[in-house]
């Protein structure tokens, strides 16, 4: 995914300005300690995380951006995972996400996707967000934060509202910096 040639030509006009990762605020210093510090909370979610990766990338050839979702059962067997196919579609709500939730419905014929955990690269926005709420998953986990439109601790905190009567714990910043540098070379080719 790394592209060597960052052209500086192509940099300081507008720039590729939907591109998340570079929404956060404190800049390059931001980034904490990328040594081999253990992680419990998000070392157990770094191995499904590398399947979503290897699941956005399947966004690539139509020319959507590269995120990717996996949902686990509660025995934390794969049940179903997904890219963002908007552009491979034509449909505005095929988040990658969405996706995900459908087909972990289907595999289990169930909408409740109780004890169930999405793995997603990049932030939910607000209508995955509301999709997460609605079947009724554990947990959600996160790569990259969405400084634009993230709904679940970045813009909105939509999935941990107290006036929602379901709110899935949030685990946020697993493989982040791959998370994030997988959508950066997307934009920087664009
Ligand atoms: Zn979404």
């Amino acid at each position: 995914m790394n592209r060597a040639s960052t052209d500086p030509a192509n940099a300081p006009a507008s720039g590729p300005s939907g591109d998340p990762a570079n929404a956060t605020p404190s800049g390059p210093s931001g980034d904490p300690a990328p040594g081999p510090v253990t992680d419990p909370v998000r070392d157990p979610w770094r191995d499904v995380m590398r399947i979503a990766l290897a699941e956005a990338d399947a966004a690539l050839p139509a020319g959507d951006v590269p995120v990717g979702a996996v949902v686990l059962g509660p025995d934390g067997a794969v049940l179903a995972r997904a890219h963002n196919e908007r552009e491979a579609t034509g449909d505005p709500t095929a988040h990658a996400e969405v996706l995900a939730l459908r087909r972990a419905a289907v595999a289990t014929g169930e909408w409740r996707l109780t004890g169930c955990t999405l793995v997603v690269t990049l932030e939910p926005c607000v209508m995955c967000a509301g999709a997460l709420v609605q079947s009724r998953v554990e947990r959600v986990v996160f790569g990259a934060p969405d400084e634009k439109a993230g709904a679940a601790g970045s813009l909105w905190d939509l999935v941990r509202d107290r006036r929602l009567n379901h709110r899935p714990e949030v685990i946020q910043g697993v493989l982040g910096a791959e998370c994030a540098e997988q959508l950066t070379a997307f934009f920087r080719t664009r």
